[in-house]
């Protein structure tokens, strides 16, 4: 197109601002990264970002979430979203997350740079506690307008550590959360790269994807009840084995999977507690914590499954 600006990435400056996001909760001695949502680390990282992009210019501002947004372009009007997440997993990789976010700024500093007419305004957001350390993704969920006053007020982290604790620690509250939903219509689209975090593109030898949707999850807590008893004693035929329920039930997921799942369905078996636990005891009780793809025919069948195991190996099945 005649007059068009062809913006360019400048790689030195894109590595500078991720090795510099990455100077932020490095776990000496150990592999990984440690910026757990709203963690002082991760809280740390946002000011950093934040004074990165004023300092470029962009009209910069932290919402009542935590979210750090950087803006280009006319106020007002509808704007294109860029961005990912700051936040980690414990022992966490280096590009989860930070990748995105020094992508997102770069390329507005490269439109900048280039003087790119912008058609939308251009925003770069750091989005808060997107690894769901208090169950949930509050930064994108408040952008949304999709946090409910009674999960702010109850949820907590597995520590015990209630959101409404770890907000008032950072001077935030529920209040202001709820305030950051973005008006309906102010935000045209988003775009987020992020690290491939499966191994298809990589095995597939492709560079890059275009996700055209993302997995819901529903997770159930099970627990089967089995029989605790002597393991020398008890003839194999009398006993009710809340374990081998268990693996039972472990062993069908790729069958139940085929027969009625998709190629998008996932069934992980991702925690699980052994009762009484000993080498010599029959396990009594074993609880376990599936997470299902989000197909209502599979999540039934996968439960009638672990019902129908449940009532031949062990005594019952809750959850
Ligand atoms: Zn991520």
């Amino acid at each position: 197109m005649a007059g068009e600006r062809r913006a360019e990435i400048d790689g030195r400056r894109m590595k500078a601002i991720f090795d510099a996001l990455n100077d932020f909760g490095r776990v000496p001695d150990k592999a990984g990264w440690n910026r757990p949502g709203l963690s002082a680390e991760d809280m740390a990282v946002r000011r950093w970002f934040a004074a990165r992009m004023q300092g470029e210019g962009l009209r910069v501002s932290m919402d009542g979430a935590a979210n750090v947004s950087g803006r280009l372009g006319r106020e007002g009007a509808p704007c294109v979203m860029l961005g990912s997440h700051l936040d980690t997993v414990p022992s966490g990789g280096a590009f989860d997350g930070a990748l995105g976010v020094a992508v997102a700024l770069e390329c507005a500093l490269a439109m900048r740079d280039a003087k790119v007419p912008l058609v939308h305004p251009i925003e770069v957001v750091a989005t808060s506690e997107e690894e769901g350390r208090f169950g949930g993704m509050l930064g994108s969920q408040a952008l949304a307008g999709l946090t409910t006053q009674e999960w702010l007020e109850t949820a907590a982290d597995a520590d015990g550590v209630r959101l409404t604790e770890a907000l008032a620690s950072h001077n935030l509250d529920p209040a202001g959360v709820m305030a950051s939903a973005r008006p309906a219509n102010s935000v045209r689209a988003f775009l987020e790269l992020h690290v491939e975090q499966g191994p298809v593109l990589e095995r597939a030898s492709i560079p890059v994807g275009i996700a055209d949707r993302v997995s819901g999850v529903v997770h159930l807590g099970v627990t089967l009840r089995g029989v605790a008893n002597h393991s020398g004693t008890t003839p194999m035929d009398m006993r009710a084995d809340a374990f081998a329920g268990l693996a039972e039930i472990a062993t069908g997921i790729p069958g139940l999977i085929s027969a009625q799942g998709t190629e998008q369905s996932r069934i992980t078996i991702g925690k699980v507690e052994l009762s009484p636990n000993f080498p010599h005891t029959i396990p009594g009780r074993r609880y376990s914590q599936s997470s299902f793809g989000m197909r209502k025919a599979l999540r039934w069948a996968g439960c009638a499954r672990v019902c129908a195991i449940s009532s031949r190996r062990c005594r019952s099945v809750t959850g």
